[in-house]
């Protein structure tokens, strides 16, 4: 087709985008009044895409239980989003743990992201409370046993640093979905094969369920290197160069990270990829735009305004 006869709402280049995909959104659950704000006004900007569902995270060392809790409970109540709660094993017995899920449940929330978790910082390695579940694969067992959860669980394209080989991390993958899980999202990665090349591998030993590949848009690169180190994700060289002396310019960083990350799920998408989860460090601007580019868009005022009235009156109904 010459460029002449392509439909105006064609991209340049690859296949039209935007028809089967689906998004969700990661939040983490705000400290101060100023960081409540902030993250409503995200959580409001990003309802009329209507993702899959946002997930709200549990601090590092299970620090974050209370505001986990309230933020992920707050969402059911005020939108019409689907929230679903991360929950870690960090720092808590079975029952302490079993107890936070059984909350969920009867607050209406059956979405966990089910997670070792990490220690709090400057503990050094993870090591289970000698009453808790020891690892993610066991606490998908025990929320299951509790309720009628649907559970996501942790992957890595590039390998989990403490997996001995990428087989043992792979049947550790499979042993979480095996005791329950049914689904999968990936830590973040930034080169596409690198995701693509898992997927084989993750296929080719019998996994079936959606893998989702995490996008982390680049806000601070400096920090994002720190964090790679540790979680071992790697850091592309060309990553690098584009983000090279913008460390004073934020805007320039954000086109360009709402630039790499929309690239990063076009070549997805292009591989058959339809599924995304966005990590917003509860920024609403870089996922926005990224859904935007790649061919979402807001749902109208009244479709939203009658979505959340059915919410109210489903709530109601469950009370
Ligand atoms: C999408 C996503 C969301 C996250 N959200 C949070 C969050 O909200 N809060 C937080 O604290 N952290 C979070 N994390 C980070 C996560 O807690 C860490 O990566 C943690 O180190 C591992 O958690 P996991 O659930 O993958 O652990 P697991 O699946 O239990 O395993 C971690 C590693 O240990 C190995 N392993 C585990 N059990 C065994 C065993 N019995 N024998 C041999 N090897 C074993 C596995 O192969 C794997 O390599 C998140 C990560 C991702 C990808």
């Amino acid at each position: 087709m010459s460029s002449a006869t392509r439909p105006a709402s064609a991209p340049p280049q690859g296949r039209a985008v935007g028809g089967g995909l689906q998004v969700s959104f990661e939040f983490f659950p705000p400290k101060t009044e100023q960081m409540a704000e902030q993250l409503w006004r995200a959580v409001e900007r990003l309802e009329p895409l209507q993702p899959r569902f946002v997930s709200v995270t549990y601090g590092a060392g299970g620090s974050t239980r209370e505001r986990t809790h309230q933020t992920v409970v707050r969402i059911r109540e005020r939108s019409s989003l689907t929230p679903a709660a991360h929950l870690t094993c960090v720092g808590a017995s079975r029952a302490e743990v079993d107890a936070v899920a059984g909350r969920y449940l009867a607050a209406g929330i059956t979405h966990v992201v089910a997670l070792r978790g990490d220690p709090p910082e400057g503990e050094g390695g993870f090591r289970p409370h000698p009453d808790g579940y020891r690892d993610a694969g066991e606490l998908v067992a025990g929320l299951r046993a509790l309720g009628d959860f649907e559970i996501s669980v942790a992957a890595y394209p590039e390998i989990h640093p403490e997996a001995g080989s990428s087989r043992a991390d792979l049947d550790n993958l499979k042993r979480k979905l095996g005791n329950g899980a049914s689904r999968a999202i990936t830590q973040f990665f930034f080169d596409p094969d690198v995701l693509l090349r898992f997927l084989d591998r993750a296929r080719a030993a019998g996994i079936g369920v959606p893998i989702v590949p995490g996008i982390l848009p680049v806000t601070n690169f400096a920090q994002l290197v720190r964090f790679s180190r540790q979680c071992g994700a790697s850091v592309p060289a060309w990553l690098a160069h584009l983000f090279e002396g913008l460390d004073d310019d934020p805007e320039t960083r954000k086109l360009v990270a709402a630039t790499v990350a929309a690239e990063q799920c076009r070549r997805l998408l292009e591989a058959g990829i339809e599924e995304f989860h966005f990590y917003t460090l509860n920024r609403a601007d870089l996922a926005y735009a990224i859904c935007h580019i790649l061919g979402l868009r807001a749902a109208p005022a009244e479709w939203l305004a009658e979505r959340r009235a059915e919410r109210a009156r489903q709530r109601g109904r469950s009370a």
